[in-house]
């Protein structure tokens, strides 16, 4: 029996060195890496500007806590914010610690207790995020979830509007939902969704741990929307598979998470602050992101071409997800095949390549999705 508790259903791949897309497993088999590390590896395997990066801090400093002042982590607050209408950053060290903190300032800054997220929604595993998360099989089992979570259908303005009420101090959303099925939010939801915040003074928080940090071909997703969320967390794809979370929020938040309100010891680490600055400097230019899109479409054309038209392909810049009767067993074939897809649920398929994926690796990847599909399965 394994020393390692069995709460991850691992493939049987061993994957032990990669490098751009590229991975390789103990036997020496290659794979393209349409994974990314789950919409981690935003600059590829080994990126030489991410080891050097690394390298370099490595023999400066690791650790100092937040005890002391940090320009590194200043500096890195100041690119994320940059041309948008946020204001502070607070770092932790993941995707559910980032919504931890911004539930907690929610409820900190609005003196409200509840929040309204979406069904098949996934904002992590610890209590509060896990409460947040509208899937019941993610709190099964555990007891109790934190109160005061209500979850309406994503895309359901009508539910948004008959949920919220004057205890309501902020709707939390994916612009899209990744776990969940790779869902698109609609144009009219994200305009609901501002609409009454801006009206009933409610905050709005939106996850972009999986879509932010140029995944949508924007720096964060919900610029392609109608949404000016108050908070925006981050984590994935900010350090490019270093460890990282963080939680952006406006000027008028800064005043609720003062001293002794809410902290982490690695927060904000030296190593990972400093690797996530690499990253955001690669990825936040017009000309890098303008190539995210058009990779994007470069992809979802070939898939709808490659894959029978029962297949829908939808997402956002590169997180597309692709439909079928069992994800399984295509993650499966792929994997046999040479590529490495993760699924999101039974019925979907995601593909997530590092953002710096090529072309050529774009047409393997589809040509090897196309073998791996059974030919005569009802794919819808
Ligand atoms: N939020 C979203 C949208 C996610 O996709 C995930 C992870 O998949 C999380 C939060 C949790 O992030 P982490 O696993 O880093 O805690």
């Amino acid at each position: 029996m394994s020393a390692l508790f069995g709460n991850y259903a691992r493939r049987p791949v061993q994957i032990v060195k990669g490098l751009g897309t590229e991975v390789w497993d103990e036997n020496g088999k290659t794979y393209l890496d349409f994974t990314s590390g789950i919409a981690v590896l935003s600059l590829g395997h080994a990126n030489p500007i991410l080891v050097d990066t690394i390298k370099k801090q490595s023999e400066l400093l690791w650790h100092t806590s937040n005890l002391f002042e940090s320009k590194l982590q200043e500096q890195l607050a100041e690119k994320l914010v940059k041309d948008t209408h946020l204001a502070h950053a607070f770092f932790c060290n993941s995707g559910t610690e980032a919504n931890e903190a911004a539930i907690k300032l929610a409820r900190k800054h609005t003196g409200k207790h509840k929040i309204i997220t979406c069904l098949h929604s996934f904002h992590g595993r610890t209590f509060g995020a896990m409460s947040a998360t509208g899937q019941e099989k993610v709190h099964s089992g555990f007891g109790p979830i934190v109160e005061k979570f209500e979850y309406i259908p994503y895309n359901d303005a009508e539910s948004l509007l008959s949920t919220v009420d004057d205890e309501t101090a902020a709707i939390m959303l994916e612009v899209v939902q990744g776990e969940g099925g790779v869902h698109v939010i609609t144009p009219e939801f994200a305009e609901a969704i501002q609409k009454v915040c801006e009206e009933k003074d409610i905050l709005c928080i939106v996850d972009e741990v999986q879509t932010g940090i140029g995944r949508s071909g924007t720096a964060y997703a919900y610029m392609q929307t109608a949404l000016k969320p108050d908070i925006v967390t981050l984590a994935k794809g900010l350090a490019g598979g270093f460890p990282i979370g963080a939680m952006l929020g406006t000027a008028k938040l800064y005043d609720s998470f003062g001293p002794g309100t809410h902290g982490s010891t690695f927060g904000g680490n030296p190593l990972a602050v400093s690797v996530a600055t690499t990253v955001v400097n690669e990825i936040f230019n017009k000309e890098f992101l303008q190539n995210v899109k058009k990779k994007s479409q470069y992809l979802t054309e070939k898939l709808v071409k490659a894959l029978p038209s029962s297949v829908e392909v939808r997402g956002m810049g590169l997180l597309q997800g692709i439909t079928c009767e069992n994800s399984t067993k295509i993650v499966d074939a792929a994997e046999k095949n040479g590529l490495l897809l993760v699924a999101a649920g039974d019925k979907v398929v995601r593909i997530l390549p590092p953002l710096t994926v090529s072309y050529e690796e774009i047409d393997d990847a589809v040509t090897i999705l196309q073998a791996s599909i059974p030919v005569t399965s009802s794919l819808k």
